[in-house]
């Protein structure tokens, strides 16, 4: 028998990410970006920006191969990882990718995972753009949550950020979410200065009048350009003055579950409610309880992590679900402290955030 998923920091995992493609329809700049141009956005733009504090633009390409079709686990192979890492205490599993609606057929997965006595929630994280058609199919196998990726309202500067002209087909995905009961509706902005900081009141009125959990995302070195610079993330604090400015905020009481990335608040006499997730300039590491499974079979144990446990090799070659378990807790129990973004040592991932899963 194994007893929990705990590092030797004392924490206890209960979260896993599954990633279910590193594939992408979209070019976030932030994470995926199609051209060099597109990474190199800020350049131009800003002359405070000009001469970047810490400069880490790499010469490597920002076009990658697709990991081939091979080296992606199958939906068996990703139920066996979950149902055995829910055996040792995860509660929460949350699909993802690249983008998850990619992967066809990716509501029989849902199906299978919903199946697994002790997922407690089952969330999936989109662009938007294919929730549409497959919508009624993934609530009907048993998702119970699903976040949407949206960054601004702004028709053309949704396409500069996403490198795609999708925003309607985003609205579309998240009216049909609310229509068909997903409760709360969740929405993810990527703040950047410069391109949609300006943006922030717009998305939580748009928040509040959609009755939306909108989440403001600090920018993580994590883009596949590595064009990220201290400079462009606006900080978790200048986003809450700017909403103080703005909106009456009356804050949310998280203190049931430390684990919780965002600290929130609701809008005086309003609908939604509003949180800001501050990676990089308030680490939330100390109590972080996430694993993460990328598309390829990786185990990471941090989003920074700088190695990983490549499941494959077991899940292929007849190793017992006791063999699995004992590496999931032997990885665990080496999980990273926290990221070190800001300190001397710091050293982006080779992965961008596509390929490890959000
Ligand atoms: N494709 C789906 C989507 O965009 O929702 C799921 C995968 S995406 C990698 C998951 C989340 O990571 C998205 O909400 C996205 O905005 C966020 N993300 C990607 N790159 C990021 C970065 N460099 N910093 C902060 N968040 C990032
Ligand atoms: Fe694709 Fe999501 Fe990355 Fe955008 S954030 S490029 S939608 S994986």
């Amino acid at each position: 028998m194994h007893g929990p998923l705990q590092d030797s920091h004392g924490r206890i995992m209960r979260d896993l990410r599954v990633s279910v493609t590193d594939r992408c329809n979209f070019r976030c700049l932030y994470c995926l970006p199609e051209t060099e141009e597109a990474a190199d956005f800020y350049r131009t733009r800003y002359d405070g920006l000009r001469h970047p504090i810490s400069p880490k633009i790499s010469a490597t390409p920002i076009h990658r191969e697709w990991k081939p079709k091979a080296e992606i686990l199958s939906f068996e192979e990703i139920t066996r990882v979950v149902r055995i890492a829910v055996a040792l205490g995860i509660e929460k599993v949350r699909v993802t990718g690249g983008e998850p609606l990619l992967r066809q057929g990716v509501e029989k997965l849902i199906g299978s995972l919903s199946k697994i006595p002790g997922v407690q929630d089952l969330a999936m994280t989109t662009n938007g753009a294919r929730f549409g058609p497959q919508a009624a199919a993934l609530k009907q196998a048993g998702l119970n949550r699903v976040s949407f990726s949206m960054d601004s309202l702004n028709r053309d500067n949704f396409r500069r950020m996403t490198g795609r002209d999708g925003l309607a087909g985003v609205l579309d995905g998240i009216r049909l979410a609310r229509e068909l009961g997903f409760h709360p509706v969740k929405v993810n902005a990527v703040i950047i200065r410069g391109m949609n900081d300006h943006e922030i009141p717009d998305l939580v009125r748009f928040a509040v009048a959609q009755d939306l959990s909108l989440r403001f995302i600090e920018f993580m070195p994590l883009d596949s350009s590595r064009a990220w610079q201290k400079g462009l993330v606006v900080s978790g604090r200048e986003i809450l003055e700017l909403l103080r400015g703005e909106f009456e905020l009356q804050p949310v009481d998280a203190s049931a579950n430390p684990s919780e990335t965002a600290r929130r608040w609701r809008l005086a006499g309003g609908r939604g409610e509003v949180g800001i997730i501050a990676p990089v300039s308030e680490p939330f590491c100390g109590h972080c309880n996430r694993l993460r499974l990328t598309a390829d079979g990786k185990l990471r144990t941090c989003l920074f992590s700088l190695d990983e446990q490549d499941l494959k090799p077991l899940l292929r070659g007849g190793a017992s679900d006791d063999d699995l378990a004992a590496l999931l807790q032997e990885r665990v129990r080496n999980k990273e402290a926290g990221h070190k973004i800001g300190q001397a040592d710091f050293v982006q991932p080779q992965r961008s955030m596509s390929c490890i899963g959000g």
